[in-house]
């Protein structure tokens, strides 16, 4: 059952919740707001029971557990679990739900407020399941960086939770540059198939943001690398939060133990980090052919979000 905070009239929990297309910088925003006493960055929650099932790219936790052995999401798996079924099992019906539900297409739908019986279904798990990490990692700030638009427009019908949204867009000669070579634990994929995610998930997070102006923010990943103590700032300040517990000083935060879900093969990175400042390697190193490609396919958003493609960018500048 739902035990929502409005029932003992404690505060709703916040969830920040980072959308846009991979690659974007999530991760390491939402490993600098872990820092925060009271924050909890939870990683790419979305894959949680997909990773923990063994069915996904990645079971591990970011404190290097296995999930299922992770102090955390050991507690937090079974929620929801009905008697008498297996981890798998729940898993599995997890995933199904999520597919029937949540997907990037489901979104308008989902911000139109319609519901169905798996929709019903999710939420009633998420709210659970979002309660219960706040609990265990006695946080009142989650991060989510799941990035999956249906569940970023789910939130809104989850009891007890102020959402907020950060759409963050990162360059997609950069992005289509990052997909180019597998990373660790992360395929590959080309310049086409990334700039078409792109242009979905972005459409989607703008759909959401438009929505709910007054809890969301835009953010290009290249402003946050320009000046992240800024950035971090000014996200404090979308949720409310004081700015005061800025942990980034002169570019550098320093990083403990997290428990992240997925999410860029950095995250698993501790100690003294330092976030660099511009990186268009991408201009050297993603072929002009597939420069070119990814101009196409997404210059309509490209323009909207501020990037320069003149001709010398489309000639693929080297
Ligand atoms: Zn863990």
């Amino acid at each position: 059952m739902t035990n929502s905070p409005s029932d003992t009239g404690a505060e709703p929990l916040k969830v920040l919740c980072i959308t846009g297309w991979c690659r974007n910088g999530s991760t390491i925003i939402g490993n600098i707001l872990n820092e925060i006493p009271g924050f909890f960055h939870v990683g790419e929650l979305h894959f949680l029971w997909k990773n923990a099932a063994q069915r996904g790219v990645n079971e591990d936790c970011g404190c290097g557990r296995k999930l299922v052995d992770c102090p955390i999401w050991s507690a937090i798996l079974p929620v929801g679990q009905p008697a008498g079924t297996t981890l798998v099992e729940h898993a599995d019906a997890v995933i199904r739900r999520q597919l029937g539900s949540v997907r990037t297409r489901h979104t308008w739908r989902l911000l139109r407020g319609l519901h169905s019986e798996q929709l019903r279904a999710h939420a009633a798990l998420m709210t659970d399941v979002y309660q219960a990490i706040a609990k265990r990692s006695d946080s009142r700030v989650i991060i989510d960086t799941s990035k999956m638009p249906g569940e970023s427009a789910l939130l809104e019908r989850l009891d007890g939770i102020t959402p907020y949204y950060v759409h963050v867009v990162r360059d997609p000669r950069a992005v289509a540059q990052s997909w180019s070579k597998p990373k660790e634990y992360v395929y590959a994929m080309g310049p086409g198939k990334s700039t078409g995610y792109w242009t979905g998930f972005n459409l989607a997070a703008h759909a959401i943001t438009k929505r709910y102006p007054e809890r969301s923010m835009f953010l290009r990943y290249e402003d946050f690398i320009a000046d992240p103590a800024g950035t971090i700032d000014q996200l404090l300040r979308l949720i409310e939060s004081d700015p005061a517990g800025n942990p980034v000083t002169d570019r550098t935060v320093e990083l403990h133990t997290n428990h992240t879900v997925t999410g860029n093969p950095d995250r698993f990175n501790i100690g003294a980090t330092v976030i660099r400042p511009s990186d268009d390697s991408w201009r050297t190193g993603l072929p002009q052919s597939a420069q070119r490609t990814v101009a196409a396919l997404s210059w309509p958003l490209t323009r909207r979000y501020g990037y320069e493609f003149g001709a010398a960018d489309s000639k693929g500048r080297g």
